[in-house]
């Protein structure tokens, strides 16, 4: 993608004229889940990555250029995934011509509920940047998107047996959520073909996404789709609605895994969703630090950027030209191994990866109203999460254990300091001594158990800090 330098006034006069459906408003109250149901859903399984080596990571972070076969496996490996989870899914195959020559570029798209009359849109881009030559055509692209796709398939993997219950209460007409959102999906889409071959143009970039919105603009819905009773059709005049009427919001991640993201807004339209993302993330941070006596050492906030002075082009363009409620989730600025053999595992950071794993998926569930299983065993089909709620006890008294010892341990060394320092300098009263080793002993013992609560909830919402080398 670049950066596109384009006035305030220029760019959101400009884009409404070509939607139809620009007058769309989806905002609406979203109930937050309180901190207990935040806990649940960080629970819930595939557990968090510890490493880069774990986990779906592993296997996207190779060179993964267009019509490659490494292409073609990742694509399979992430069908497989959504597959496996009972997902409705579809490849998009088609040519285009491109300054290398023609391409068969593929996009995978995987739907929860195929029939459902409205969706929430995640979206990201599984190629990475083709190059001619070597050392260059090596380019992972670890941020540019392979962390984003892994994040999109966990929000699948983990929620999936959530989006199954709250289908099964309303079949039974038992769900407690609001009618109108009731019958929203989730739907996963990969673009394929994002990268330029050359220097990015209209022409030459976003072919997947361009191809791809083409295609549901122009695919109308039959008479009988659910769309046409849903909330959204009463909302808006539309009288040929296509695929495209059918997306109540499209977010889109890009260059998302390395440490402390800056992320603005970039739209008026999805403001209430980015200020949505900004409170999950406070919601995050409050769980971080519940219990702590003093204000932890947590990192900066992620979202507190406004960019509607510009905006960047990437895979949202075609659909936002169409109308099309985005949210562009894109660290700006750039990675600084943008486009670089640096954007490799090296780059990723095992906290920051996990705090997104959380937001997405905490998001996810807020936003589609999906009922958090309570701690009642077998309320949902798959109980995953609960067990890694009873780990999450286990991880607490392992650590409270530590902290101890590590406390243990420094005050022993920091008393044999103070005595030692004392004793050179030759001012050895033994009141003076006690009084102070006692002084630092009590200010030592309170950072350890900051910082030993720090570590637990990190490692618990984000995890431990682990730079991992490029693979040879
Ligand atoms: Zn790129």
């Amino acid at each position: 993608m670049r950066i596109s330098l384009v006035f305030l006034g220029l760019s959101w006069l400009a884009l409404p004229c070509l939607s139809k459906n620009q007058e769309l408003n989806t905002e609406r109250y979203i109930d937050g889940l309180d901190h207990d149901d935040l806990r649940t859903v960080l629970d819930l399984k595939p557990d968090p990555w510890r490493s880069v080596e774990e986990g779906h990571l592993a296997r996207l972070l190779i060179p993964r250029a267009c019509e490659s076969d490494h292409s073609t496996d990742v694509r399979n490996y992430m069908k497989d995934i959504f597959v496996k989870l009972g997902w409705h899914t579809e490849e998009t195959a088609f040519t285009s011509k491109t300054p290398i020559g023609d391409v068969t570029f593929t996009n995978l798209i995987a739907t929860f509920d195929p029939e459902a009359p409205t969706k929430l849109v995640l979206s990201a881009h599984f190629d990475s940047k083709h190059y001619d030559t070597w050392p260059a055509n090596q380019f992972i692209g670890a941020t540019d998107s392979a962390a984003p796709c892994s994040t999109l398939l966990d929000v699948a993997e983990s929620l999936t047996p959530l989006l199954r219950h709250k289908q099964t209460l309303v079949q039974a007409d038992e769900y407690e959520g609001d009618e109108e959102w009731a019958h929203t999906t989730l739907q996963i889409v990969l673009f394929d073909g994002e990268e330029a071959f050359h220097d990015w143009t209209a022409t030459d970039s976003i072919y997947g996404a361009r191809h791809l919105a083409e295609r549901w603009e122009s695919t109308y819905l039959p008479d009988n789709h659910a769309y046409h009773s849903s909330y959204l059709a009463t909302r808006r005049y539309d009288p040929t609605p296509s695929i495209l009427s059918t997306i109540e919001n499209l977010v889109l991640l890009d260059l998302l895994g390395a440490v402390d993201p800056h992320i603005s807004s970039y739209s008026k339209r999805t403001h209430w969703l980015f200020k949505h993302l900004a409170d999950v993330e406070d919601r995050l941070e409050e769980l971080r630090r519940e219990g702590l006596p003093n204000k932890g050492k947590g990192k900066g906030k992620w979202f507190e950027g406004f960019g509607w002075a510009g905006a960047i082009d990437d895979d949202h363009r075609p659909f936002l030209e169409r109308g099309v409620s985005i949210l562009h989730l894109i660290a700006n600025p750039f990675p600084r191994v943008w486009h670089t053999l640096g954007d490799d595992a090296s780059v990723l950071d095992m906290p920051t990866l996990r705090k997104w794993n959380a937001l997405m998926r905490i998001f996810t569930v807020e936003y589609l109203g999906l009922p958090v299983p309570s701690s009642s065993p077998g309320e949902v089909e798959q109980s995953a999460g609960m067990g890694m709620a009873a780990r999450t006890d286990d991880l607490v008294s392992l650590s409270r254990k530590e902290g101890i010892m590590q406390r243990m341990k420094r005050k022993v060394r920091v008393r044999a300091e103070l005595v030692f320092v004392l004793f050179r300098t030759r001012i050895c009263s033994g009141y003076v001594v006690m009084g102070l080793v006692c002084t630092a002993s009590v200010v030592i013992d309170r950072d350890n158990s900051i910082s030993s609560h720090q570590y637990l909830l990190d490692s618990k919402l984000s995890g431990d800090c682990l730079i991992h080398r490029p693979r040879s």
